[in-house]
């Protein structure tokens, strides 16, 4: 590979150095002048290569030996594919951070349970607020997501306005924070969006995702008729889910037993932000005795199949506090992320083999799961309101950048471009073009190095 270096000056740029052809380590670069500024800094979930528990990070020797040029990093959201690596590489960069609150309390709290002992410059924003960066007036528009706080990030630039979507769903009714606003993309629509780069996950499944209040009433019947305990797994990070599984249990006289410390670090961060007012505080496992078992809910991390994660310690009898009971439910309030069939294969054969009845949303006629991305129809709707000159589909594996391409094209847009991990884009003038490539790649490290 030559390396890319012929910038020319006024010309708008895209560099994503992950979150293309894959789930995870997100990072988008946008470049004008000399002036760089990054949206999201994440990790991936899985390699394939490596050990589970490996931090699998994106190469930034790139931007880093530009670090001088780069004028700051958004966070669009606090989930570990956007943020997950800012607190072992920002050393390297050490731009200003933009963050909203929850993103902010995220931060703080990895860098505290890491020991990490540095001053990250971090600038916290709220949803809606506008600054600069660098010579870039930016934004941060609400959106619903499965985390509270998430963004969608506007770029204004000499060339027009970019909106990088950032991970999104139409929520009607989501658990935490408001219902999502049509009227802020329909303004920004309005207005003229030149380049919308937007999330995939879901462009290839029919519909809508559907609203978080229906998993809510769903989890609801289905637990009114399990007569024994109750262990639901979903990703710690699901703010608004964990609310649903609580609310659910508290309609059934049912007490909730967080397992997992990621679990209790999000939902430290969501009681002290106000997102958990109206439900009861949760119990650790030592509480567990004080009530009985077909009286409880536990929520659980590892449904993904991880090793390391409380459910499969606890189908292993590895936990010490949890053992599996015969007849126990456990109920997946999640999706098999593409990759990790085996694994979550592996884990529910565990879990049987213990005499556990599993329940998966395939099993149930009740709705237990619904994604926190947009299917098909959301895509549209954001294309009809955004009216984007131009898209590029990001966030996910090249099928499903490719189904978020069709959409975009039956919309009307007719400059479309699946990037890859680690080209060159110019965005403007003239239509989006790949002129070159950078180094890119894949940064395996154990937390322990960066303790
Ligand atoms: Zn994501
Ligand atoms: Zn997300």
């Amino acid at each position: 590979m030559t390396e890319f270096t012929d910038f020319q000056p006024d010309a708008l740029y895209y560099i994503p150095l992950g979150g293309c052809g894959e789930f995870g380590k997100n990072l988008s670069l946008y470049g004008w002048n000399g002036h760089w500024l990054m949206v999201d800094l994440g990790i991936s979930f899985h390699s394939e290569n490596h050990p589970p528990g490996t931090l699998i990070m994106p190469d930034i020797s790139w931007i880093e030996k530009r670090r001088k040029a780069l004028a700051g990093l958004i966070i669009t959201h606090a989930h570990e594919d956007h943020i997950g690596a800012v607190c072992y590489l920002w050393p390297r960069l050490r731009c200003p951070v933009y963050a909203t609150p929850f993103a902010a309390a995220f931060l703080r709290a990895k860098l505290r349970d890491n020991n990490m002992d540095y001053d990250l410059e971090l600038i916290e924003i709220n949803p809606g607020e506008t600054f600069y960066v660098g010579p870039y007036h930016c934004r941060v528009a609400p959106i619903t997501h499965s985390i509270p706080e998430s963004t969608m990030v506007e770029i204004k630039t000499n060339h027009g306005r970019i909106v990088h979507t950032g991970d999104w769903k139409l929520d009607h009714v989501p658990s935490v924070g408001d219902a999502y606003d049509a009227s802020i993309y329909d303004e920004m629509g309005r207005d003229g969006v030149l380049l919308a780069v937007s999330d995939s996950t879901n462009a290839n499944i029919p519909g809508r995702s559907g609203d978080e209040i229906d998993v809510e009433e769903g989890l609801t019947r289905l637990f009114s008729r399990l007569p024994h305990r109750i262990l639901v797994t979903c990703f710690a990070s699901n703010v608004g889910r964990i609310k649903s599984i609580a609310r659910a249990a508290a309609a059934n006289g049912r007490r909730v037993i967080l397992a997992g410390r990621s679990l209790w670090r999000f939902s430290h961060i969501a009681r002290d932000l106000g997102y958990y007012d109206d439900i009861e505080k949760f119990d650790g496992p030592k509480e567990m005795r004080r009530h009985a078992r077909k009286q409880t809910v536990i929520i659980c991390t590892g449904s993904q199949g991880e090793t390391n994660a409380a459910l499969s310690r606890i189908a292993m009898g590895q936990h010490p506090k949890i053992s599996p009971i015969p007849g126990d439910h456990v109920v997946f309030s999640s999706r098999i992320i593409p990759g990790n069939e085996e694994e979550i294969a592996l884990l529910q054969d565990q879990l049987r083999h213990a005499a556990q009845e599993v329940i998966t949303p395939a099993d149930v006629p009740e709705t237990i799961y619904s994604s926190g991305h947009p299917c098909a129809d959301e895509v549209a709707q954001l294309y009809t309101w955004l009216k984007p000159q131009k898209v590029m589909p990001v966030h996910g594996t090249t099928a499903h950048q490719q189904a978020n391409e069709e959409i975009a094209r039956r919309c009307g847009v007719s400059d479309v471009l699946v990037p890859a991990n680690g080209q060159v884009i110019r965005v403007a003038p003239g239509p989006l073009t790949v002129v070159g490539e950078v180094p890119h790649g894949i940064v395996a490290a154990q937390p322990e190095e960066y303790a």
